[in-house]
């Protein structure tokens, strides 16, 4: 299981994910992966960079409220009156040793006044080892056995810092070797999110948000049954609530489509979750710790359902990049071919590509964020073409969103492409750019940034989203 930052926002939230563990431990063995409490990790970053600015009495106010956050936590969670009080010493020990170390990083990046990609993920992981540590003396205290882990004594990653990915081999090994023995003798592991550490112990961290995948990477290496993902909603969900009023909660959703939406906006999962579950086909559970008595969305490899749209997400944080030859002497291929390897090597993620016509044109969205390092890669790997002028000046349109329509249903499926298209240009908003796989299983739409909430109420409407048991027939 693996509670949210908002599941673990509190003493009180952590009181309801200790039951829910608890009742759980008591009919399987269960292992445990925790999220900072919210808005943690933003603080500790913020901290950090104030740190590198010099800027002292910003990182002392920092690190005490960081203090009092989790101390007033330990004050709530263990009290004299609940027979709690003797863990109380335990647990605030713990929260100023960490604290202590994350003041000892911050001080190291403030004399040099820069941030040191190792030492950031190393200050990180703090967040995360402050709530294991909470939550883990909680469950003692409330008749389950249980023990924090740091994730960097078990999920081996390589170096890349701050967006590591995990090799499964070692950490299979180290899970073994850490948490069976554990789960074996009744004792449930309370392992950190987000955190994991390279081979010879260098520490890492796995991309923000990365607690779900942490948890999808351990359930992984100990074939775990199955995988439920605590969160604040009650599962994955047609559109997004802020933008349609109508929405409503998938009772299944495939791996495929699950990662389709995580990749395209949705905020339910991490995108990387899927990976390590899909080949092991271990099935998860996205559940609302607020709801214990709803559903959730149970994310499987595949099953009969209905045909066509399964949800619709949209992204605006995005820029679209249009390049062009000027020449007919320059390959428009190659011009491609040079462009996302510059990319990639940037660490640019492509969002959407699309191409066609004769000059050989391409377009590709990605993130805003991106965009300063996708234009350098791009500008010093094509210079010569670019001062030649045998390329077009590449330009930028930052009025730009993207829609996704997403279902392994519409495979096949004449007819609907079209319907979305309809139901978009009924709105009166221009399409700009179109990109659909041949797994068909998402049509991405760039359209006009201000017409981008209009066209995902539309399409929502279109294929009856709303009511997902009479979708299928309605489309
Ligand atoms: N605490 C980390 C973050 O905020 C990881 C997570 O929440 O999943 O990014
Ligand atoms: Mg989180």
């Amino acid at each position: 299981m693996k509670f949210g930052g908002t599941s673990m926002g509190s003493a009180e939230r952590m009181q309801v994910a200790a039951r829910i563990i608890a009742e759980q431990s008591r009919v399987r063995p269960v292992l445990v992966v925790v999220s900072a409490m919210s808005k943690v990790t933003d603080l500790l970053l913020d901290t950090l960079h104030r740190a590198e600015l010099g800027d002292r009495t910003a990182v002392d106010a920092s690190i005490q409220s960081l203090l009092e956050k989790h101390l007033q936590a330990c004050t709530q969670l263990f009290t004299v009156a609940s027979g709690t009080g003797s863990f109380q010493e335990e647990a605030w020990s713990k929260v100023e040793a960490l604290v202590a170390e994350f003041k000892r990083i911050t001080n190291g990046i403030f004399m040099l006044g820069e941030r040191p990609p190792r030492s950031v993920d190393e200050a990180l992981s703090v967040g995360e080892r402050l709530s294991a540590a909470l939550l883990a003396t909680l469950l003692n205290a409330t008749g389950t056995k249980a023990e924090g882990v740091n994730a960097a004594e078990v999920i081996v990653t390589d170096a890349v810092f701050g967006n590591a990915s995990p090799q499964a081999e070692p950490t299979r090994q180290r899970c073994r070797e850490r948490l069976t023995p554990l789960l074996t003798k009744g004792i449930v592991p309370v392992v950190t999110g987000f955190n994991g550490a390279t081979s010879d112990g260098r520490p890492t961290t796995l991309g923000r948000g990365g607690s779900d995948f942490s948890a999808s990477i351990l359930a992984a290496a100990l074939d775990a049954a199955e995988l439920w993902i605590w969160t604040d909603v009650d599962g994955i969900m047609t559109a997004d609530p802020r933008l349609v009023s109508d929405v409503a909660v998938l009772d299944q959703v495939t791996y495929a489509e699950a990662a389709e939406l995580a990749y395209n906006g949705a905020k339910v999962l991490h995108p990387r979750t899927l990976a390590p579950l899909a080949e092991k086909h271990i099935p998860v559970w996205s559940k609302n710790s607020f709801a214990l008595d709803k559903p959730g969305t149970r994310i499987v490899s595949s099953f009969d359902e209905p045909r066509g749209v399964r949800a619709v997400t949209s992204m605006s944080d995005v820029v679209l990049v249009s390049m062009e030859p000027a020449s007919a002497v320059l390959s428009g291929t190659r011009v491609m071919a040079r462009s996302l390897d510059a990319l990639a090597l940037a660490n640019v993620e492509v969002l959407v590509f699309s191409s066609s016509s004769y000059r050989q044109s391409f377009c590709f969205l990605i993130r805003k964020h991106d965009l300063n390092s996708a234009l350098g890669a791009l500008g010093s790997n094509l210079s010569i073409e670019l001062a030649h002028g045998y390329l077009k000046p590449i330009e930028v349109d930052e009025n730009v969103g993207l829609l996704a329509v997403v279902g392994e249903g519409m495979r096949g499926l004449p007819g609907l492409a079209g319907r979305v298209f309809t139901a978009i240009s009924r709105e009166r908003i221009n399409i700009i750019a179109i990109a659909q796989g041949s797994s068909e299983i998402t049509i991405g739409i760039v359209v006009r940034l201000d017409g981008l909430e209009r066209a995902v109420r539309a399409v929502h409407a279109e294929c009856h989203l709303g009511q997902p048991h009479l979708a299928a027939q309605l489309q």
